[in-house]
């Protein structure tokens, strides 16, 4: 029988001995057996921190965004073969799509924010803080790839998209990875895993593959590592409280049961498209994946005057849903991942069941096409809870298979009392087309809640749905769903980083910072900063203009050409009472006066004026007044579009326009494009 093998020190090894056997959901044969008797778990750490992070560490933001972009691409190409191994997990085709290409478009995603980080190693975070009067010292936030490897323990529901969601951040982070997928369906993360190391697209030790058992794998995590866990809340509170966990301040991430709601708006009745939508909603949540998704609506908060409407509604919407084999086209859903989770499941649903009514499905009837009962496969079951203030089972119990319970509220303060009770979810949504009531619930429920879908007819046809976590959105809740945070864009990539606050004077920030920093020692150059090409230009580089003396004439023709006739500028009888004391220049010609004075005109490196990010007027200019511009190299930000005819790079410029007393009178940062000598990046 084939051993599921692991990738672990540069190998694929198989562990000693026969290992546990791995069961086809549908038709219960053995898939192979896994073990992983034998790995040195602490040599496997080791080997990650150093072999791995030594290399990823190095890399740019761009280099380790290119990688994502490169993997993504090689594995869609492969996609057809996972497929065909996911159906074994008792999966549909959709329910497969989520995995595998949520996974594969998770690498895409992240591999897309390497343009909003610094073509480099490190990161540089939010505003310089100035803390001296004489602004000679200061400070400024930087984030660096933490030096060990990020230890990801996953659930069996997704073997595939589980484990790129974490290990996209990380990479992008700069860090290494161990993946510990469930062992029941770690056979899907092993092929995809045997396809990214054939790929050679990673740096060796970027990623090992754990499949088995590995109760001692965080027995060596330092402190410089990061621990994921996503499964059930037992098992994640033991492990969060390793006693190692705690003696080396190791971050552990944690997912585990969350008990979302959905709830249906007092507008939504039968005959508005929110009611169908509900429906419809709630019959996918409840059956794709058959149930098995951290996500999914496991309690339905409805009006108390609708639940009969809903409950009949939705239980014409499950006779409609196919049970099977997950490779017959007509079928809509699968198995469960094993026999086990069957049983699981309906001891998970006679407790809720002490109280609630089941008012849809039958553990002992269940009609499959093109499989029999040697596979996992279970009736969705749908309960009711009349008085869920007192029996709060439902609050408490996830059956995690195709299930959910209704119960009513009466007003939103309800709703929203109910939603709360479930002590913390990834998810919530509400289905309403009134935008009052969709405030006051996102409003007062979001301290509950990860994230919260607002689903109407005016975006249902593009709304992500309820249970989809996206990559740019924080996956994550409070209380019972385990306090964890993961993915939300440049935010998840920051939890595999180190945050630190460097102090000193602007000159030094700005050779740390790659930023010119305000009150920093200019570089003097003998040429014009835009003769220089894109490698020869450095943050700092500086240029002092000459003068101009702005004349009535000036402001006169100004306002003519752009027909901007604003009193302070074209009447000066007006002026009393105001702000301004004579004519007053129009701040868009400071700007223009500025650029005629800083730019150089010949034809050179600067292909062309790409915009302006800020831009402030500190005081007014009156006809007469003499300015005069510094023009400083604020920051480079290189671009990766492949362009070999025309490489180059946005250069970030700081203008600071001065009068004759050296007194700031207006700021701003211009973009411009700057050719390269040569093309830097290589796609
Ligand atoms: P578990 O908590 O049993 O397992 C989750 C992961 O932890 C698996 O990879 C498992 O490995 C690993 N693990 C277990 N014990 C240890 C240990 N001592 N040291 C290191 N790793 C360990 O959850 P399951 O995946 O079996 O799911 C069980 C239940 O959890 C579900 O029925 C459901 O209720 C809930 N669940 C909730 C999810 C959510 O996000 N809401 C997601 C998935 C599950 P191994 O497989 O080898 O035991």
């Amino acid at each position: 029988m084939s051993k599921i093998q692991n990738y672990v020190l540069g190998n694929w090894t198989s562990g000693a001995g026969e290992g546990v056997p791995l069961f086809d959901s549908v038709t219960g044969a053995i898939v192979g057996h896994a073990s992983t008797q034998g790995l040195d778990f602490a040599e496997i750490l080791h080997y990650g921190r150093t072999k791995g992070g030594e290399k990823l560490r190095k890399m740019t933001f761009q280099e380790r965004g290119n990688m994502l972009k490169s993997l993504a691409m090689y594995l869609t190409k492969r996609k057809e073969q996972f497929y065909e191994i996911s159906y074994r997990t008792g999966a549909t085709r959709v329910d497969s799509w989520i995995d595998i290409e949520g996974g594969f478009g998770n690498l895409f995603a992240n591999a897309s924010l390497r343009k909003l980080f610094p073509n480099q190693s490190y990161h540089v975070e939010g505003d310089p803080i100035d803390l001296s009067r004489g602004g000679r010292f200061m400070a400024h936030h930087i984030l660096v790839p933490k030096r060990g490897v990020a230890v990801h323990i996953n659930a069996f529901n997704f073997p595939i998209w589980g484990m790129l969601e974490k290990c996209a951040v990380n990479w992008m982070a700069g860090m290494p990875a161990v993946v510990k997928p469930a062992t029941s369906t770690s056979y899907l993360t092993e092929a995809v895993v045997r396809e990214i190391i054939a790929s050679n697209i990673l740096p060796e030790g970027a990623l090992q593959l754990i499949c088995g058992s590995a109760n001692t794998l965080i027995d060596t995590v330092e402190s410089q590592d990061v621990v994921t866990f996503t499964g059930s809340a037992s098992t994640g509170r033991m492990l969060k409280a390793h006693p190692r966990i705690i003696s080396e301040s190791v971050p552990f991430n944690m997912e585990a049961d969350s008990l979302n709601a959905s709830i249906l708006g007092e507008d939504a009745v039968p005959g508005t498209p929110e009611f169908d939508l509900f429906i419809s909603q709630a019959r996918s949540e409840i059956t794709v994946k058959c149930g098995q998704k951290c996500t999914a609506i496991r309690r339905m908060i409805v009006p108390e005057n609708l639940m009969d409407e809903v409950q009949t509604a939705l239980g014409k919407a499950l006779d409609r849903v196919t049970i099977g084999d997950p490779r017959q086209k007509e079928v809509r859903m699968g198995a469960l991942v094993s026999k086990d989770q069957v049983t699981e499941v309906k001891n998970r649903v006679s407790e809720i069941a002490k109280t609630a009514a089941v008012v849809y499905g039958d553990f002992d009837r269940l009609e499959l096409i093109g499989a029999d009962d040697k596979g996992a496969f279970i009736s969705p079951m749908l309960l009711r809870e009349d008085h869920p203030f007192k029996n709060t089972a439902v609050h408490e119990t996830e059956a995690f298979g195709p299930v959910s319970t209704l119960m009513p509220y009466k007003t939103i303060d309800e709703a929203i009392e109910l939603a709360q009770m479930g002590k913390g979810s990834l998810v919530s949504s509400i289905v309403t087309n009134s935008d009052d009531i969709a405030k006051e619930y996102v409003v007062n429920a979001a301290s509950h809640h990860g994230r919260i879908l607002v689903l109407n007819r005016e975006n249902a046809k593009q709304s992500t749905g309820h249970g989809s976590p996206l990559p740019l959105l924080v996956h994550g809740g409070p209380g019972r769903a385990g306090g964890g945070e993961e993915m939300g864009g440049v935010r998840g990539i920051k939890h595999y980083m180190q945050r630190c606050a460097v102090q000193g004077s602007p000159t030094t920030l700005t050779e740390i910072t790659g930023i010119y920093q305000p009150n920093s020692a200019y570089k003097e150059i003998t040429q014009h900063p835009f003769q220089y090409h894109w490698e020869d230009i450095q943050p700092g580089m500086s240029l002092r203009t000459h003068n101009r003396t702005v004349t009535d004439t000036d402001i006169i023709n100004f306002a003519n050409i752009t027909w901007d006739h604003f009193y302070a500028h074209t009447d000066i009888t007006s002026l009393d009472g105001s702000i301004f004391k004579k004519r007053t220049a129009h701040g868009y010609f400071i700007l223009a006066a500025a650029a005629g004075l800083f730019v150089y005109p010949n034809k050179g490196p600067v292909a062309a004026n790409y915009g302006l990010e800020e831009c402030r007027f500190l005081r007014p200019i009156y006809h007469n007044d003499t300015v005069y511009v510094r023009l400083t190299c604020k920051q480079k930000v290189d671009r990766d579009v492949a362009s070999a005819e025309h490489p180059s790079g946005i250069v970030k410029w700081f203008v600071e326009v001065f009068d004759t007393t050296d007194e700031l009178v207006a700021v701003a940062t211009i973009l411009t494009m700057v050719q390269k000598k040569q093309e830097v990046f290589v796609e």
